[in-house]
């Protein structure tokens, strides 16, 4: 198969990152016999430099035209005090709405060998941790109306959770089709003791379970969820939620789990173009040094030959290639224990992407 992939190397760590994702690409696809054709682009910080815009007119158009993105990260120092309406991470906004992604995929999974990292207790860890929380990234109380006035003398905020049937249709959707490709789980979480937005959900959500009858289905109450990821992460395969109780519940799932070098994510619209990132930022006191872990942007590469080249070997191959390395023994700086092959950035690279 022949696809095409922009590029977006970003700030900071993101051109190291990225460029051993593709180093490891490259190896897969020569394995596998497919072609995957590169288009560097402008994002961030680089942009601001260059076109004086996070996101350039050009950037956007590479990334809607490829069959998939990829993405380092934006971001540092140097742009921290530009205006609002150009900051790296507004560039990063717009290329999500630009490419109408609504439905963000983050992995939570605990890799055995970095079992001593996770803050959970060894009992817990080792009945294992790996499920996805499905966010809903385009609605909700994020995008509701904003708004501060004043009532007998004092300020009033508010802000407006509302969201559409189609709108949880289409994401809860999303979750289903995952789980065909998983375990066969899906819980919804919502706060319909409370609120009607989340009773809409539920609704929706039961509504939509009975077309997937060989998925098993839950509804699960957002608090009761919280506690339940650090108490038995283990009974969770896929997780779908609204914004922004899956903005919290995406950070809980991540910590359980260990390292932020370590963890990938994919955004996802209608279309099978998606974009594809580690969930950390641009690390600019690491910057340049050849230190940054990149296996969360290898991740990020192999869940973009899942779910955007429908490549499960592929997929596999890297995760499996991953685990091998930390098998024997690889290790960059920030999941380093005492006694381990401590590695750099595209060292890191090359281990991974020899055991395709
Ligand atoms: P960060 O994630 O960049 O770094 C937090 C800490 O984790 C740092 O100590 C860093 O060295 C370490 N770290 C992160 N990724 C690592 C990796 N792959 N390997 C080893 N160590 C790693 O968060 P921050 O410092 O709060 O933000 C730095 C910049 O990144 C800011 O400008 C912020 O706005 C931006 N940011 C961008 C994104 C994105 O592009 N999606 C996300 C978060 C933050």
């Amino acid at each position: 198969m022949e696809k095409r992939i922009t590029v977006l190397s970003g700030d900071g760590i993101g051109p190291e990152i990225v460029n051993e994702a593709v180093k490891v690409l490259d190896r897969t696809a020569a394995k596998f016999g497919h072609r995957f054709a590169y288009t560097p682009a402008l994002l961030g910080g680089a942009a601001i430099d260059a076109a004086g815009v996070p996101l350039p007119d050009e950037t956007l158009g590479a990334c809607r035209e490829a069959d998939a993105v990829l993405l380092g990260a934006v971001g540092g120092p140097k742009w921290d005090m530009v205006d609002k309406s150009i900051r790296p991470e507004t560039g990063l906004l717009a290329l999500r709405a630009g490419m109408g992604l609504y439905a963000n995929l983050r992995p939570s999974r605990m890799f055995r060998q970095l079992r001593e990292s996770s803050p959970l207790r060894a009992d817990i860890v080792e009945k294992g941790i790996d499920f996805v929380v499905v966010r809903e990234l385009t609605g909700g109380i994020y995008f509701g109306k904003h708004e501060t006035t004043e009532r007998n003398g004092e300020k009033v905020a508010t802000d407006v959770l509302s969201y559409s049937e189609h709108e949880i249709e289409r994401i809860v959707r999303v979750a289903f089709d995952i789980a065909k490709k998983r375990r066969g789980k899906v819980t919804s979480v919502d706060k319909a003791n409370v609120l009607d937005s989340s009773r809409l959900w539920r609704e929706v959500a039961e509504r939509t379970a009975k077309d997937y009858p060989d998925v098993s289905f839950s509804n699960m109450l957002v608090d009761n969820t919280a506690m339940q990821i650090v108490r038995d992460p283990s009974q969770f395969d896929v997780v779908v939620t609204e914004n922004m109780f899956g903005d919290i519940l995406t950070d809980e799932a991540s910590m359980v789990a260990g390292s932020i070098g370590m963890i990938p994510s994919a955004s996802l619209g209608d279309g099978k173009n998606g974009l594809y990132e580690p969930i950390h930022g641009s690390a600019p006191d690491i910057a340049g040094k050849n230190l940054a872990n990149p296996i969360g942007t290898i991740l990020a590469a192999a869940m973009m030959l899942r779910y955007s080249f429908d490549m499960e070997a592929e997929a596999k191959a890297i995760e499996d290639a991953v685990e091998r390395a930390l098998d024997e023994g690889y290790r960059t700086g920030d999941i380093a224990a005492a006694g381990g092959k401590r590695v750099s950035c595209s060292e890191m690279g090359d281990a991974v992407a020899a055991k395709i």
